[in-house]
């Protein structure tokens, strides 16, 4: 009897009430793979999408819906513009017009964070089937690949600071920096996860990582705490308990087993060999991610002062990959104004970058893949510092520049102490 009223009652409220629900902001995030438009809307609405072709174009009905703001479109590859008007008395019309046939998806999102309620219409080109990925490296000379991941980005703006800088931003500055670091070194390829302001999915991440062969995954972000003097760098990596729960995981979804892991197809195998295979893989991977890790961290604490000393473990999604060494790199509070000021500045990015560059360097220069340039020509000796030598002077005799001598062994300045051991690169030609 109650729930009669109920419905009488709302029947009555929604017909007397013209367009109640309002269209409050519209952003277009655009990404190499789709392309993503989002509806601000001031409550949850009853919506219906349909595609038209010639021309291409998507229109949306928007059932008890008004617009209350203008909206801009900003250049776009694949929406030419967006018109609206009304259907009916309360309906309101969004029209698409698209540069091309797209695949349409729309999906509602409740409110989160500093959102509210939202429609989201996905636009998709039409897929071309996927090849399985089983090539192997075929180089023998063959660069490491580093997947550097920009954390954020589209709807996510991360953290922001108190002058309103959005981490998103941030890490994309910070990877296409580290990126071009990388790109400079012989041996080392860097490919960005993340190449522009749209967002991209946490498993997607370092699946992409995946798919690009990367031999190490890096995930650049800046932290936030509610107390604004907190600063500092960290550099995590995975928890054992988000590995065991990611093994399962891996286990349970037949479709990652036809995928390679650790240069191993887990689907021909029964599930005791997998799960060792797996755990083996994992074991492996997360040991050399301690290792790089400690190295970037050691390259940082010479720019930086951390925020924790050692190398830190979290279950952090992006990290969870089953055979891709991965470390995840806050590079500063962006909640402290201090490092957020500086978090901005080319400068500082730039030492970041060439700080977590060194890093990793370091660590492939002693642990290199087989197969790889780096493995093929670079082989790195060691000098024990001898009372009376100067770093001047072991640089001449092994034919290295001091900057390079210095980088390698994270030095600042040219100070040895008798006893130290130095890392010492010698390409062989
Ligand atoms: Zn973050």
């Amino acid at each position: 009897m109650k729930l009669k009223i109920v419905i009488l009652f709302s029947l009555a409220f929604t017909l007397s009430a013209l367009a109640t629900t309002s269209v409050k902001g519209l952003r277009v995030w655009t990404s190499p793979e789709d392309t993503k438009a989002v509806i601000d809307l001031s409550e949850q609405v009853d919506y219906k999408l349909f595609q038209l072709e010639n021309p291409p174009r998507v229109v949306v009905d928007i059932e008890n819906t008004k617009i209350t703001k203008k909206f801009n479109l900003k250049n776009n590859s694949v929406i030419r513009k967006i018109r609206h008007g009304k259907k009916g008395k309360t309906t309101l019309r969004l029209v698409f017009d698209l540069t091309s046939q797209q695949n349409a998806k729309s999906f509602l999102l409740k409110p989160a964070k500093q959102y509210g309620h939202r429609l989201v219409i996905q636009l998709s080109k039409p897929k071309a089937k996927k090849k399985r990925v089983t090539q192997k490296h075929k180089n023998k000379d063959r660069d490491i690949i580093i997947a550097i991941d920009a954390g954020h980005g589209g709807e996510d703006p991360g953290a922001s600071g108190a002058s309103g800088t959005k981490e998103k931003t941030i890490t994309l500055q910070i990877a296409k920096r580290l990126a071009q670091a990388i790109n400079k070194e012989k041996g080392m390829k860097a490919v960005l996860i993340r190449e522009g302001d749209y967002y991209v999915a946490l498993r997607k991440r370092f699946k992409k990582a995946r798919e690009k062969r990367a031999d190490l995954f890096v995930s650049i972000h800046a932290d936030a705490f509610r107390d604004p003097k907190v600063h500092g760098m960290s550099v995590y990596i995975l928890s054992k308990k988000g590995a065991t729960s990611e093994a399962a995981k891996w286990l349970a979804q037949s479709e990652n087993n036809s995928d390679l892991v650790g240069g191993v197809v887990l689907e021909d195998k029964d599930n005791v060999l997998a799960k060792v295979l797996l755990d083996l893989s994992q074991n492996a991977s997360m040991e050399a991610s301690y290792k790089a890790a400690k190295k970037v961290l050691t390259a940082l604490k010479l720019i930086e002062k951390p925020h924790k000393k050692n190398v830190e473990r979290a279950s952090f999604v992006v990290l969870k990959s089953p055979d891709v060494p991965s470390m995840l790199i806050e590079t500063a509070y962006i909640s402290n104004p201090k490092e957020e000021k500086r978090l901005k500045t080319k400068k500082f990015q730039q030492k970041l970058a060439s700080s977590i560059k060194d890093g990793i360097k370091q660590y492939f220069y002693n642990s290199p893949p087989p197969n790889t340039w780096i493995a093929n020509h670079i082989k790195t000796a060691k000098h024990t510092v001898a009372s009376g030598e100067t770093l001047g002077a072991i640089a001449q005799s092994y034919k290295v520049s001091m900057s390079e001598l210095k980088r390698l062994n994270n030095k600042v300045s040219n100070n040895i102490r008798v006893g130290e051991v130095l890392i010492l690169p010698k390409i062989i030609p």
